[in-house]
């Protein structure tokens, strides 16, 4: 195949105790899966069913590290979130077989523009333009489920600057894993390079150029990001 112009490299996540790397097609992200933080936005954390919005793939920062703050806003918020990596997929999956999708997990970083996406969100318009943007999806390399297995519980932390901001546990989310990948496959095909942010705890907030982001979740190790001025 010949093409107009050299095709972008695929967005990659590096893989713990393997030299290659996992290819990544698509980017979901689910909204509001922890009671706290659904409160701390000032919404009903009743179990109500999910809601979904995406990144691009090109979002991916792969293993954290430098990134610059975005364009277009005074107010760049930190979500720290438990990260899923599909190895299969399929449509209307099975909450039980749900897990047998699952490649591994990582640390991600949902970074958003919280001015822009409150006001798209109080005016009904999409999230697009405070949630996918460049460099918003820094992810640590991913812990293959055969080495950690699949973590429902243990603690979930993001410190800026060596302040613990954020603080929570996975055993708190609305929507287990296998519900969201069951629920996710009832409206689309997922598939193999497929990434889910499931959602983060209470303490959002923002963050300036100069700092630096810790997050940490219980046998997944840690992401490091580094807010650098902007272009
Ligand atoms: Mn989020």
């Amino acid at each position: 195949m010949t093409f107009l112009f050299e095709p972008q490299a695929i967005a990659v996540v590096p893989i713990v105790g393997d030299a290659r790397q996992f290819p990544v097609r698509r980017v979901y992200c689910v909204g509001r899966n922890y009671a706290a933080h659904a409160r701390e936005m000032g919404k009903d954390p009743d179990k109500e069913p999910p809601f979904f919005f995406m990144k691009p793939a090109d979002a991916v920062v792969p293993g954290g590290g430098d990134i610059h703050y975005p364009p277009g806003t005074s107010n760049y918020h930190h979500e720290i979130e438990l990260v899923v990596a599909l190895k299969s997929g399929g449509r209307r999956i099975p909450v039980a077989g749900a897990l047998d999708h699952v490649f591994g997990y990582a640390v991600g970083l949902d970074m958003t523009r919280r001015d822009l996406q409150l006001t798209s969100r109080d005016l009904g318009r999409p999230w697009d333009f405070g949630k996918s943007f460049d460099q918003s999806a820094p992810i640590g390399p991913l812990h293959p489920a055969a080495t950690v297995g699949h973590p429902a519980a243990g603690a979930i932390t993001l410190a800026v600057n060596g302040d613990t901001r954020q603080k929570g546990d996975l055993a708190d989310l609305i929507w287990s894993v296998p519900e969201t990948i069951s629920f996710l496959s009832d409206y689309y095909l997922l598939a193999a390079g497929d990434l889910i942010f499931t959602g983060t705890p209470a303490g959002v907030g923002a963050v300036v150029p100069g700092d630096r982001l810790t997050g940490r979740i219980d046998g997944l190790g840690e992401l490091a990001v580094h807010i650098l001025p902007a272009l």
